[in-house]
Order: C-alpha cells, then sequence, then structure tokens
C-alpha cells in the first residue's frame, strides 16, 4: 500500500486551473521531488495534500484512507511552506517546543530541541521571536520545527529559498539525512531548481502547466524523457533537440546526415525531434565520414572541469560536453559524432516519445 496518493487531484481557483488531474502513489519512507516552473501548481498541490485547501476533484489517500475531508491537525503531516508562519508571539525556543509538547518528557524536548538548534545552526537565535529574524533564519527555524517530531507526511516546500548558495547544499544534506533517520515518513520536497531535485529525492515529479508530466528516478528522467518538455528542462546545458525526419533506413537530418543507429520501437510519427544530450554528442576534427554531423565552432567556454562548446550545424546550434583539455576555438571546423544507442526520439507533433532505442540504459 502507498503511504500518499494522489488520485486525479485538480484545484481550481475560480477560471483559473491551478492542478489539473495529478496523480501518483509514493512509497512509505520516500523522497519526492516535486520540480516544476514557477506557476505550475506546485504550492496549490502541496496546500492540498496538507490540507490547507480543498481539492475541487479527485482524491488524496494516506496509507490507503482518503483524507480529503480530515483537518490538517489530524492528517499528520509537518510542513515548512513559505504561507505557514511561525507562532509570532514565540521565541524561537518554544516555536520547536511546540509539535513535541505532550508527546516526549521535559528532558527529551530539550535534547531534542537542542540537537535542532544544532543541526540548522539556530543555536544564537533561540531567545528571538519571529520579528527579529532575517528571512533565511525564519526558514531554518520553519525547517526545523517540521523534522522535530516523525510525521506520516513531511511536506516542505522550496524550505531553501532564502539561503545563501553554502548553507543550501549543507542545509539540504541535513534534511536528507534527517529524512532517512525516520521510520517510514515520506517527503515530498518542492522546488523549481533542479539541482536540488536531483540531489535529493528518490523520485522526481516534473509539473508544468498545472498538470504531471512524469514520475522517475533521476536516471528514468534524464535518460528516457516522455516529452519533450521533460527532456529539455532537465539538464544543464539542456537537452538539444534536432529536427528529422523518419525513412526506412533510419532518420535523415538535415544536412543530409543519416543516423541508422536509432531505432524508434514505436509511432508513426515521421516528422520527429531527436533528443540528444551534449554529453552525448563528441567532437572530432573535420573531414569525418556519413554518420557524422559538420559543424564550426561558435564559442568554446572553459567551466573548469568541462568545455561547454557550442556548435552551428546544418541541423541548428548545439550544445556539446568536452573534457576540459578541448582546445577548440571559433570558426573551427568539426565532426559531431552522436551516441545514436542514447538518443530520444520525440513526435515533433505532439511532443510524447515515440520510440527509444532498447539498449539505451
Ligand atoms: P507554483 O507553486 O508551482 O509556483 P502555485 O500552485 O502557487 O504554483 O500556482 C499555480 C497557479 O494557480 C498559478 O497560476 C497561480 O497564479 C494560481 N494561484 C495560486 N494560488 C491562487 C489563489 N489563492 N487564488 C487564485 N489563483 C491562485
Ligand atoms: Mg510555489
Amino acid at each position: 500500500m502507498s503511504s500518499l496518493e494522489l488520485r486525479n487531484v485538480t484545484k481550481h481557483y475560480g477560471p483559473v486551473v491551478a492542478v489539473d488531474g495529478v496523480n501518483f502513489a509514493s512509497e512509505s519512507g520516500e523522497f519526492i521531488a516535486l520540480l516544476g516552473p514557477s506557476g505550475c501548481g506546485k504550492s496549490s498541490t502541496m496546500r492540498m495534500i496538507a490540507g490547507l485547501e480543498k481539492v475541487s476533484g479527485g482524491e488524496i489517500l494516506f496509507n490507503g484512507e482518503r483524507v480529503n475531508e480530515l483537518p490538517p491537525r489530524d492528517r499528520n503531516v509537518a510542513l515548512a511552506f513559505e504561507s505557514y508562519a511561525l507562532y509570532s508571539p514565540l521565541t524561537v525556543r518554544d516555536n520547536l517546543t511546540l509539535p513535541l509538547r505532550g508527546h516526549l518528557s521535559d528532558t527529551e524536548i530539550d535534547a531534542r530541541v537542542n540537537e535542532m538548534a544544532n543541526r540548522f545552526e539556530l543555536s544564537d537565535i533561540m531567545d528571538r521571536k519571529p520579528a527579529h529574524l532575517s528571512g533565511g533564519q525564519s526558514q531554518r527555524v520553519s525547517l526545523a520545527r517540521a523534522l522535530i517530531r516523525e510525521p506520516r507526511v513531511l511536506l516542505l516546500d522550496e524550505p531553501l529559498s532564502h539561503l545563501d548558495h553554502r548553507l543550501r547544499t549543507v542545509i539540504r544534506a541535513r534534511i536528507r539525512h534527517m529524512h532517512d533517520r525516520m521510520r517510514s515518513t515520506t517527503t515530498v520536497y518542492v522546488t523549481h531548481d533542479q539541482e536540488e531535485a536531483i540531489a535529493l529525492a528518490d523520485r522526481i515529479i516534473v509539473m508544468n502547466d498545472a498538470t504531471f508530466q512524469q514520475i522517475g528516478t533521476v536516471d528514468e528522467l534524464w535518460n528516457r524523457p516522455k516529452n519533450l518538455f521533460v527532456g529539455g528542462f532537465l539538464g544543464d546545458p539542456a537537452m538539444n533537440f534536432i529536427d528529422a525526419e523518419r525513412q526506412d533506413g533510419g532518420i535523415r537530418i538535415q544536412g543530409d546526415t543519416l543516423l541508422n543507429g536509432i531505432n524508434p520501437v514505436c509511432g508513426q510519427a515521421k516528422s520527429v525531434a531527436l533528443g540528444v544530450r551534449p554529453d552525448w554528442i563528441t567532437i572530432g576534427p573535420d573531414g569525418a565520414d556519413g554518420a557524422a554531423l559538420p559543424g564550426r565552432v561558435i564559442v568554446n567556454e572553459f567551466q573548469g572541469d568541462r568545455c561547454v562548446v557550442t556548435v552551428d550545424t546544418p541541423a541548428g546550434q548545439m550544445k556539446v560536453l568536452a573534457d576540459e583539455m578541448y582546445d577548440g576555438a571559433r570558426e573551427d571546423t568539426v565532426s559531431l559524432y552522436i551516441d545514436q544507442s542514447r538518443v530520444v526520439v520525440f513526435d515533433r507533433a505532439s511532443g510524447a516519445v515515440v520510440g527509444e532505442n532498447p539498449a539505451a540504459n
């Protein structure tokens, strides 16, 4: 039985459709990231799971039991949301103590509160009231409050958005560590930052435009995206998309390069887009055979441990990841070799995947 399940969950605000039929089921103890651009419906989904917002349609289940009608306090969820404020009359220490009152002895509460103060670097501000905290400090207190007990479902909505980069990477590792210590808590972590989602989650849900796009491990989303949106959203530099036509002997791309190592397994689409990640392309010197794409270097950006090379080709501009030794310069003519076993084929018209080489894994 799944610990948290959404069945066709929908949210309307008047004429605005914020969430349009979202479905997923998580395992007990799973860490799920909910990833998507701003405005795609992530926070609305979270507020419905928490019970802070009524669903317009569909069902939310905890351990197989429908919770649509349960008020937030009866759902055993803990949350850190921007909109869910700390208690302003109480000090940081009292804000942290509150969720534990009546559950643990005073000595246990003290130990737990002090541990959280250490983990989230709050020891210096324990006697302050929320009005006297910076944005980043308030966020760390909210997180500590959410993580201080073991809820059934832990909901974190962009919980690190006000922290500087260094602290963000430190604190996110502590969040994951604390999640792993809980026995069966399911965590849903909202972010628009793919790096955060990739670093933290067992599985990632990608949302766009109020709709669920795909749920999968990083490997699944990376190598087998279900549509153009997911392919293009994950990865920096992003996946290259190449317009192409399916033919009997393979796939022809502009400039008359014929790729015959790609084997779409289904679908009838003739006009396709080939999804090629920058690291699935190798740059060779000019003068290569018919399976390579001729190109001209536009810019070679050295990034310390790698080079991001922008190359003009008859099939459009492409980004290629080369190692840090690559010394190609502007105007150099080159050949691009695509690892055809990894290419993902999308239907140009619908955006849906039409096939991928079964060897790709
Ligand atoms: P995200 O968290 O992914 O940025 P939200 O769930 O906050 O997205 O918002 C999804 C959509 O619903 C947006 O178009 C937003 O403007 C709209 N929306 C969110 N909350 C409300 C509300 N209380 N009233 C009206 N529209 C809302
Ligand atoms: Mg939001």
